[in-house]
């Protein structure tokens, strides 16, 4: 069975993207919770403590998380405040990230839960997963993951997991929030 690395954003993401990766092929997955994006502290440790949870309850999935250190996500913007580029940033950060731990543990292929986000734009994290792999010389693994959204939002529901009501950087969540404080 082919071994395959899932960059993991959050536990609700993750519910329907197993779903979809069991209709993609049968694979030996491992997780990689890398999201230096996340605002703030506390929101990250809320999420990757939602995600621990959730994985406890299948051992045959293995999950690496990496420390938080949010300096890695304002490198990668740089001064590209405004979607979509900034976006298209944060996306190559956590491609790339998981492409090379995919590369450095051998595992082959790869993919993410991002795929399965109705606000992402797929073409580009087809387009920017595709360049990751051929830098660090993995697989990605395409597929419209966004057919199993729902489903996957109703596992997290039904297991009260933590469902966030921003995407994860401190801009997201004003760009959330600004009308509501008015
Ligand atoms: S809105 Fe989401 S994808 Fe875009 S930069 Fe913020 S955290 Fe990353």
């Amino acid at each position: 069975m082919a071994r395959i690395l899932i960059h993991i954003c959050c536990a609700p993401c993750l519910a329907g993207s197993l779903l979809a990766l069991e209709e993609v092929g049968e694979y030996k997955i491992e997780g990689l919770f890398y999201n230096p994006n996340i605002h703030p502290l506390d929101e990250f440790k809320r999420r990757q403590q939602s995600l621990k949870e959730y994985v406890s309850t299948m051992p045959e999935i293995k999950v690496h998380y990496i420390d938080y250190d949010p300096r890695e996500y304002f490198r990668a913007i740089g001064e590209k405040f405004d979607p979509p580029y900034r976006c298209y940033s944060c996306w190559q950060l956590r491609l790339e990230k998981t492409a090379q731990f995919a590369k450095e543990n051998n595992i082959p292929l790869f993919t993410s839960t991002l795929l399965v986000s109705p606000y992402q734009d797929q073409e580009k994290l087809k387009q920017l997963g595709e360049l990751a792999g051929e830098k660090y010389g993995v697989e990605f693994i395409f597929s419209n993951f966004r057919r199993f959204y729902s489903r996957g939002r109703k596992i997290a529901k039904e297991l009260n997991l933590y469902r966030q009501n921003y995407c994860g950087c401190i801009f997201s969540e004003w760009e959330r929030y600004r009308k509501l404080s008015k």
